[in-house]
């Protein structure tokens, strides 16, 4: 596996922290990784000299070839990454050297981004039927709830079944469970774009990418928008159980 040393300052103490991580995971060759990167274990680091815990991202590329997923995180810490974020850059690099077809490759820069693509393929999801599914429910919750905000939405498996997990502002998380129903219905009428981003094009799926999707297919045909919505939703209060 190749690694790489990275030193940043305790923010705690002033110590410089040196760790080592990998650059590449390939799940096959070392499984112990997917977990070390599910936990969050892999970010976690304790400061030698003064004990305080740490969260240190580094750049992975994240390789399941069971799944075919091949996850590129750059992680954006600061307006300053932001701003040199080169996304048309990193989507060039990588489809100039990956040519195997029928691949996801997804370019995330947060963990939770991270960790979520993964348990999406995980459960044999597809992560743009799940990403839309999201402003389903999210018209939905701001139905029931007018009055709280939605930080994060983010897929979790919960009790065997999808689910979405919504951080409001109010403090609290609530879940709910993603119907099959509305699930096949989106996968239905997107179908040539949720396909298409399983065809070894680097894409960035989230919300912007819905959003974008939602928008042109409304263009395209209204009458059919309201069949996805057609669920009866229940909110659950997840924080006791976390
Ligand atoms: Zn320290």
């Amino acid at each position: 596996m190749e690694n790489k040393k990275y030193t940043v300052k305790c923010p705690g103490c002033g110590a410089d922290v040196e760790v080592t991580r990998p650059v590449i995971i390939n799940v096959q060759n070392d499984p112990e990784y997917k977990i070390k990167v599910l936990t969050g274990s892999l970010f976690n680091e304790k400061c030698p000299n003064c004990g305080q815990g740490l969260q240190i991202v580094s750049r992975i590329a994240y390789h399941d070839m069971d799944k075919h997923l091949l996850v590129y995180f750059r992680p954006i810490t600061s307006q300053e990454e932001l701003k040199t974020f080169d996304y048309e850059g990193i989507r060039s690099a990588i489809e100039d050297n990956f040519t195997t077809p029928n691949y996801a490759i997804r370019v995330v820069t947060t963990v939770n981004e991270l960790m979520e693509k993964i348990k999406i393929a995980e459960f044999g999801l597809n992560d743009g039927v799940i990403e839309i599914a999201k402003f389903v429910y999210f018209d939905i919750f701001t139905k029931q709830f007018p009055d709280i905000g939605v930080m994060n939405i983010y897929y979790e498996r919960r009790d065997d079944k999808d689910a979405l997990i919504f951080f409001c502002n109010d403090g609290h998380t609530r879940s709910i469970f993603i119907a099959p129903d509305v699930y096949n219905a989106i996968k239905k009428r997107f179908d040539v774009v949720v396909n298409a981003i399983y065809t070894s094009r680097v894409c960035m799926v989230g919300r912007d990418w819905a959003l974008r999707m939602i928008r042109a297919y409304s263009k395209r045909d209204s009458e059919n928008q309201a069949s996805v919505t057609d669920a009866k939703p229940e909110f659950k209060l997840v924080d006791s159980d976390n």
